[in-house]
Formats: structure tokens, sequence, C-alpha cells
């Protein structure tokens, strides 16, 4: 594994800017990585990572960076809860650690560096020296990844019955007897002008 600075070095230049989330992302990527025993990401470890993260701000693309999990190779998966929170799977050994950000840590990021003027700042500097035990909680879990869900998994497509559009890995409601995308099931996000 790279140091801290070096992490937080490519993690800077992907995201586009060094902020507290970047510090964040990058420390909580660095301790699943060492509970899971990977030490080599993006390497000779590159298959054996799956990661879920629970929120999309500046600390996903840190995570990101450190593990190689990216949603265009399906080893990130998001889930939209709103938590800064990510549990990584080992697909090797079947371990998995979910880690949560402490709410506490705020304010100790507040105590510790009270000199300094914004949050941003206190937090950037905190959270690089804080304890990990301070920053972080961790449990260890059990993650069910069926076969579809593998970054590798070879997708056949389903064509949706209502509007024609292609469905790849298993997405597909069956309703009765009908093939439906998500979007023709019910749970559209958009509507059609
Ligand atoms: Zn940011
Ligand atoms: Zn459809």
């Amino acid at each position: 594994m790279k140091s801290l600075d070096e992490y937080l070095r490519e993690a800077e230049q992907i995201h586009g800017h060094i902020c507290a989330g970047q510090v964040l992302g990058v420390r909580m990527a660095m301790l699943g990585l060492e509970k899971l025993g990977i030490d080599d990401p993006l390497g000779k470890d590159r298959k054996r990572l799956v990661t879920f993260v629970e929120i999309d701000r500046c600390a996903t693309d840190a995570i990101s960076a450190v593990t190689g999990c990216r949603l265009g190779k399906r080893a990130l998966k998001f889930r939209d809860w709103g938590k800064m929170a990510a549990t990584f799977i080992d697909l090797q050994s079947g371990k998995a650690i979910r880690i949560v950000a402490k709410e506490s840590s705020k304010q100790l990021a507040r105590e510790m560096h009270p000199e300094l003027p914004t949050k941003n700042q206190q937090q950037m500097a905190a959270y690089r020296e804080m304890k990990v035990d301070d920053l972080f909680a961790t449990q260890w879990v059990k993650v069910v990844v069926p076969p579809e869900e593998f970054p590798g998994y070879r997708a056949e497509r389903i064509v949706c019955a209502e509007c024609g559009e292609g469905i790849s890995f298993h997405r597909e409601i069956i309703r009765d007897g009908r093939v439906l995308c998500q979007g023709c099931a019910g749970s559209r996000y958009y509507e059609p002008l």
C-alpha cells in the first residue's frame, strides 16, 4: 500500500481538488484494505475487491481512487443512503468490513483545530491526524454477492415488453408473466414530456 500522502495526491488529481472528504475517503479505503489484508488493489489484487459506497460525495471519488473500484468496472456499488459509509468485500476470502465515519469526529475536528478558520480546513487537518478509532467505526459483515453482481459477469440481455429497451444483469421485473424494465414497472425517475 502507498502512504496517505501519495494516495491523497492521486485522489486530488482524480477529484479535481483536495478537501476534507478526500482525506476521509482515502483513510476509510486504506483502513478497509488493511483489514482485509489487500495491499495491491490496483495490481495483483485488482480483481479481489468490490466496494459498496453509501454516499455520492467527495469521499466516494477518493475511495474509488484508492481501491480502484469504479462504477464502470462494476466493482463499485452505489447505495444512495446518504451515509458516510462503505463496505469493502474481498471476493477471494469472502470477508467484508463495513466502515462508517463517526458523527463525533466532526466535533473532535473542531476541538483539534480551533485555530483554523473554516470547517473544511479544520476537518482536513484533523482527519489526517485523528486516531483511527476516533474517526471510524468498523464492523465485520457478510455480503451476498450473486454472480450477476460480479465485475466480470457476462450479461445476457432481455427486452422490456413495454418500452422495448434492453436490460442487462437480471434487472428486469416479471409482472403478470410480462418482462418489464424498472422504469415501466413503476420506479421511473423521469416523466416523458
Ligand atoms: Zn471534494
Ligand atoms: Zn420498459
